[in-house]
């Protein structure tokens, strides 16, 4: 039995609703669009779903648990909304001005972002550094006063909508490749433009798209943190990121098994449920096993997170089981539904399209075992049983 409070789960009541009514009714038209229309952020944002952890004085709840933040991932996932990207928003980005900003810059970008009235995204992404981020070539430079932003980044999720976008630049690239800083860019600056939102595999609603900065005069009000620690802050919210990932798709993998459950039930086959022979059976009681063990992880995870325990090398794992599973799960839901799960009509083909990149982005599989066997040899690796 999962502990949440009774106000988490009148959160999760009231949320779910929302999406039932506002979002879940217009998605189709979002894909076709390629983009979620801004009045979705506005309206989550008067009822209070959006960012829920800062302090009263901000707009928000003030609570920082991370089960809140567990709810709306499930429930997004639950309702076939998980193209609305709600938690890069309230929480992902969100975060970072909360941590690496000051008083003022809080005051000035979270009421808004609270309310949807602004939208964030982050960008550390470039045409030629993904995974080893040290390769970006973004530079932010201190120039009379303030800083000269120039670069490219892609593959910006909320790209096109978003009115702050968090970008990573380097500070001092001829001696130190670590040397980045991160900066506030504001829709409007002179230099800062968008181009294409990018023609996708799955994700459709999702603008993912291509941002330019050219000579963008950042002010010194819109860096975040210290000069020079931008690294460092990405490396702090990437634990937080994958744990975003590991809920999302764990969610979507006990989703996907619960669509495929009712399916085989419902689909005769030779003249008898699908559910009755012994491949589905085994299947699906392989996915159930697989998939339970991972929720009890990502509960425990999201516990320790609550006590300030997440390490890196925990999120990493979580991240790579449960993208792998969820691969699995939805791969096997396709099989299962037949010529069905291959038509957009039925959710399962558009979860299976959508899940193909939850093994590339926030760090891909490979990124993660190689987070995971760093620790393993090194000298300070014990195993959970020791
Ligand atoms: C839909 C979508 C949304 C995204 N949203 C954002 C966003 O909002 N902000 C943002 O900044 N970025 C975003 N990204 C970018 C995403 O984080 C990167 O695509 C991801 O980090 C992988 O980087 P890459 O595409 O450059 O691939 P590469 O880094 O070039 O990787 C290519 C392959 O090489 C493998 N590989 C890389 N390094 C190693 C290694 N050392 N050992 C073994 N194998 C390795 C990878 O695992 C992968 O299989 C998004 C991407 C997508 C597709």
């Amino acid at each position: 039995m999962r502990n949440f409070t009774e106000e988490q789960n009148m959160l999760r009541d009231a949320y779910r609703k929302f999406l039932e009514s506002e979002v879940a009714p217009h998605m189709d038209r979002f894909r076709e669009q390629g983009i979620v229309d801004r009045v979705i952020f506005e309206k989550a944002g008067e009822q209070g779903f959006l960012m829920i952890w800062p302090d009263e004085q901000y707009g928000g709840m003030g609570d920082s648990d991370f089960r809140f933040e567990q709810i709306i991932i499930e429930e997004t996932a639950r309702q076939g909304c998980g193209e609305w990207f709600n938690t890069l928003h309230s929480r992902l980005v969100g975060s970072y001005i909360q941590h690496f900003g000051n008083e003022e810059q809080r005051q000035r970008f979270l009421p808004s972002c609270v309310k949807g009235e602004k939208i964030l995204a982050i960008a550390m992404t470039e045409p030629d550094a993904g995974s080893d981020l040290a390769g970006m070539r973004t530079t932010l430079k201190e120039e009379d006063g303030h800083y000269v932003l120039n670069g490219s980044k892609t593959y910006i999720s909320n790209g096109i909508n978003a009115d702050y976008v968090i970008v990573a630049g380097k500070s001092d690239p001829e001696n130190n490749p670590h040397s980045m800083t991160l900066c506030v860019v504001e829709r409007g600056m002179e230099g800062f433009e968008r181009g294409r939102n990018l023609d996708k595999m799955g994700m459709k609603a999702q603008d993912t798209a291509e941002l330019f900065f050219s000579n963008v005069k950042v002010p010194k009000e819109n860096i975040l943190g210290e000069v020079g620690h931008g690294f460092f802050y990405l490396m702090q919210g990437l634990a937080e990121e994958r744990l975003i990932a590991a809920v999302g798709s764990i969610a979507n993998a006990r989703h996907a098994f619960n669509l495929t459950r009712t399916f085989v039930q419902e689909r005769k086959v030779f003249g008898k449920p699908l559910s009755t022979k012994q491949n589905t059976q085994f299947k699906m009681a392989e996915m159930d096993a697989e998939i339970e063990v991972l929720e009890v992880f990502v509960d425990h995870l999201v516990a320790l997170h609550n006590e300030g325990k997440l390490d890196a090398n925990k999120a990493a794992k979580a991240k790579l089981q449960t993208t792998e599973i969820e691969w699995k799960m939805l791969d096997l839901g396709v099989q299962l539904h037949g010529g069905a799960g291959y038509m957009t009509e039925y959710p399962i083909c558009n979860m299976f399209c959508g899940a193909r990149v939850n093994r590339i982005l926030a760090g891909s599989s490979e990124i993660m075992k190689l987070i995971i066997s760093r620790d393993i040899f090194s000298d300070t690796y014990t195993s959970n049983l020791d």
